[in-house]
């Protein structure tokens, strides 16, 4: 365990950004977002980004190859440039299990080389929640937010900032910037964990229970009135999915330059009336269903295929940027609370 004083803060980030790109929360008038760590750069107090940080491994669209066309002969470009290891500073609990929910889509067979390439490059320095929100509810997942996953967990007390490496990455990084730090005792953090816990016992979501979810559930919910009512004023925006930091759909469209072909990829939604639409047609004619896929995949598809893990982390996100107020966890209210099984 080390520390370092708050007030030196930025002689850490100094340290880790000679040795690594660092990225740290910042505030922006789009409030907190994660940018590249430079002089004069400060912490954003704020809990969360607004997008997460699922971007850092799968980003929001990327160029994936190009095809360059000359005569009769095609030339693949591969257009894969990461190459040095990177830090993100300040990732919290219910985004860090995040990527372990990523890690089970794009690093199962087939691999996707892109997002491993970039996993094995980036180093994850989580920061426990001093100040949990209102519609935080990650404790729902199995998360504990005073100890959350990383290669390098950190405490922020009053006066100072608490590292503890979890991984081989995260040793070597702090061993790396050690001169930047002191040692600290374990127990230093523990009133601060204290704190943390009964922080998360007292929020007004602390009592929601994903018993009534997981593997086997399909029968139970796929066909339940609620859906009606509870998709009923669903606008269909796909803000819920974009904020996410679990949901990991996506397009690839190539576009046609008159010189070659450039083949992107870029996020998509389950809740667009186009999502995997096909010759044949498309799949889920109303919102109705696309809102019920939507849940029904966060909640039991998920789960089933993943050795019962949900694929929400209760960061809370869709609570707060929804415009029309809806939400996993009014979904889960409506349905578990009415469903005796
Ligand atoms: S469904 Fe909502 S609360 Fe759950 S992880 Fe996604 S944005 Fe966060
Ligand atoms: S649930 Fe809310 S955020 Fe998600 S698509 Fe519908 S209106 Fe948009």
């Amino acid at each position: 365990m080390r520390k370092v004083l708050l007030e030196s803060l930025d002689s850490l980030f100094a340290a880790i950004a000679a040795k690594n790109t660092l990225y740290i929360p910042v505030d922006t008038n789009g409030g907190a977002k994660f940018e590249k760590w430079q002089e004069g750069k400060k912490l954003s107090n704020a809990l969360h980004t607004t997008k997460s940080p699922k971007d850092f491994f799968f980003p929001q669209s990327e160029c994936l190859m190009k095809f360059k066309t000359e005569g009769k002969n095609i030339e693949i470009i591969d257009t894969r440039s990461e190459s040095e290891d990177f830090a993100i500073f300040g990732v919290r609990a219910c985004d860090a299990r995040a990527f372990k929910v990523l890690d089970n889509v794009f690093l199962k067979e087939p691999v996707d080389t892109y997002y491993q390439n970039r996993r094995e490059h980036g180093i994850i320095i989580s920061l426990a929640c001093d100040r949990p929100a209102e519609t935080c509810f990650c404790g729902t997942f199995d998360i504990d937010a005073a100890n959350p996953d990383g290669d390098i967990v950190c405490y922020k007390t009053e006066s100072a900032l608490y590292l503890d490496a979890k991984t081989e990455k995260g040793q070597g990084l702090l061993a790396a910037v050690e001169a930047a730090t002191e040692p600290a005792e374990a127990s230093e953090i523990d009133a601060a964990k204290q704190q943390i816990t009964e922080r998360l016992n007292r929020l007004p979501l602390a009592d929601l229970k994903s018993d009534a979810f997981g593997a086997g559930k399909t029968d139970t919910y796929f066909n339940a009135p609620e859906w009606k009512e509870l998709s009923e004023a669903c606008l269909g925006c796909g803000t819920c999915t974009f904020v996410c930091p679990t949901c990991q759909c996506y397009d690839i469209k190539d576009f046609n330059t008159g010189h070659g072909v450039i083949r992107h990829r870029c996020w998509d939604s389950c809740m667009y009336s186009e999502f995997t639409k096909m010759s044949a047609g498309q799949p889920r004619l109303t919102q109705l269903e696309r809102f019920r896929q939507r849940f029904m995949h966060k909640l039991v598809y998920y789960p089933e295929n993943n050795d019962g893990l949900f694929s929400c982390v209760g960061c809370g996100r869709c609570v707060s940027k929804c415009p029309i107020g809806m939400n996993i966890v009014k979904v889960m209210k409506k349905l578990g609370g009415s469903v005796n099984d």
